[in-house]
């Protein structure tokens, strides 16, 4: 015993022109002794590619109808050839009549050009949207196993594999890169009516813009080059600490003009208008130190007060054990624990110079012959050196942290760093093994960013909503003209 399923789809356009398809599906009586209930993923697959390729059919077909009408003369167009295209969506691969058509010739006389409609709606030979999920799989998860993913649930062609994700993803990644970069363009070229429009707004609520910001080291592909690249990644939001971070930029250019335009871009989103104030928050790795100075004016540069704290630690708690241990250490060192605690303090309060005088007279001490327990001694001292080199070469950019903190501004890069991990980490760090190629990872990043601050999709989407410039503004062609195509 059988049952044979019909599904029946049926589309009518204004015209009245009918379009049917129909498909069967035959389900045995057996299969449900073996639990097969209702359809299974596999008809779910089988369905839809045979309902979207009706679909598909008719759209092509319509849309290249459409396009062959001259917008001058409503005239047909000649044809040049008709060639096939394979279509691929998410419901599978629909093979369509594609069509070049010429310029009409009355309306553009000796120009010989042709053009071929489906180019305009599928640039790809993949749907956009096929194109944004495979982007979006192969950003999050290893490019195989993304492939895989698309094919479980999706009527995918077998030719479709972890090769045909990496393509997309990076395709898709340079239009998002080449769109950041045009936008970055546009902006410079509108900043000085901006800057001074802006000026002029009476009573303007400055508030801080924060640039958090760090790198991430990512194992290189290449040959011929250094077994690691850095990525720079940031977060740039405004508002104080427990407000929401803002946008996300990955970039791995290092150089100057490259970070600061990509942060210029991802302020821009948060309402950045050319001038307010701009706080850098970064650990003080030297490729980060450029940015401040290449931003407009007043940009600050801050230290992460937790990259500072993480150094006191250590020689706190080493200090902290010599005070409770009460040895011959204690009595040569008995303040050793508040001392530490000072400079603490007085680096807290953004007091370089007192910090730095204290930190050296601290190591001057511990230079002294101590006997016994030479190991912490040293330990400290060595943690000593570190930190005294640490604020000495950064001590334009140690503030008043606890002023800032009472204030309810940041203090410390925990955003970049969370983005570190939520970008880059997950997807290319943690597997050890994996090896990137510079520019792999780049447009890898531009979408695994799109897609984190929620515009992957209207990114992709936009250059289709461009209103067709050979269009009529009011297309209706009489009926018998469309049945005699
Ligand atoms: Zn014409």
């Amino acid at each position: 015993m059988a049952v044979e399923w019909t599904i029946t789809i049926e589309g009518k356009n204004e015209f009245g022109d009918v379009c049917r398809r129909e498909m069967s599906i035959t389900k045995s009586w057996e299969s449900l002794f073996d639990g097969d209930i209702g359809f299974s993923i596999d008809d779910g697959k089988k369905i839809m590619t045979a309902l979207q390729s009706a679909v598909v059919d008719h759209e092509a077909e319509t849309y290249c109808l459409f396009r062959r009408v001259c917008p001058d003369c409503h005239t047909f167009r000649p044809v040049k050839d008709y060639t096939t295209r394979r279509i691929r969506t998410v419901f599978g691969t629909v093979k369509v009549r594609n069509p070049r058509w010429m310029l009409c010739r009355d309306c553009y006389p000796g120009m010989d050009v042709a053009f071929a409609p489906l180019m305009v709606i599928c640039p790809d030979r993949a749907t956009p949207e096929l194109m944004e999920l495979t982007a979006r799989l192969g950003s999050m998860m290893p490019y195989r196993q993304a492939a895989k993913v698309l094919a479980e649930f999706l009527p995918i062609e077998p030719t479709e594999s972890y090769a045909t994700v990496r393509k997309r993803t990076i395709r898709v990644g340079e239009r998002l890169d080449d769109q950041i970069m045009r936008e970055t363009w546009q902006a410079r070229a509108q900043a000085d009516d901006r800057h001074q429009l802006e000026m002029q707004l009476p009573g303007d609520r400055r508030k801080e813009f924060v640039i958090s910001i760090d790198t991430a080291h990512v194992r290189s592909s290449e040959r011929n080059s250094a077994r690691n690249f850095e990525l720079v990644v940031a977060r740039c939001g405004r508002g104080g600490r427990g407000e929401p971070g803002g946008r996300y930029f990955v970039s791995s250019s290092t150089a100057q003009h490259a970070i600061r335009d990509r942060a210029l871009h991802a302020l821009e989103g948060v309402g950045y208008g050319g001038f307010g104030d701009v706080t850098v928050i970064s650990d003080g790795a030297e490729i980060l130190k450029r940015l401040p100075r290449a931003m407009p004016k007043p940009t600050t540069h801050i230290i992460d007060w937790f990259h500072i704290a993480m150094k006191i630690q250590p020689m706190q708690q080493i200090a902290d054990h010599i005070v409770r241990s009460r040895s011959g250490l204690f009595e040569r060192l008995p303040t050793i624990d508040r001392d530490i605690k000072a400079v603490k303090w007085r680096l807290w309060h953004g007091r370089v110079d007192r910090a730095i005088r204290d930190l050296e007279s601290l190591l001057a001490r511990l230079n002294q012959p101590q006997g016994e327990a030479e190991f912490s001694i040293a330990r400290l001292r060595n943690l000593g050196v570190q930190l005294l080199s640490y604020v000495r070469s950064n001590r334009s950019a140690i503030v008043n942290y606890g002023k800032r903190y009472r204030a309810g501004l940041r203090v410390a890069t925990t955003l970049a760093e969370s983005a570190v991990n939520s970008l880059v980490g997950k997807r290319m760090v943690k597997k050890q093994q994996m090896r990137w190629s510079l520019h792999g990872a780049h447009m890898l990043m531009q979408v695994r960013t799109a897609e984190i601050n929620g515009e992957l999709r209207d990114r992709l989407r936009a250059p289709f909503r461009q209103p067709e410039p050979s269009v009529p503004p009011i297309f209706k062609p009489k009926p018998p003209l469309l049945r005699a195509a």
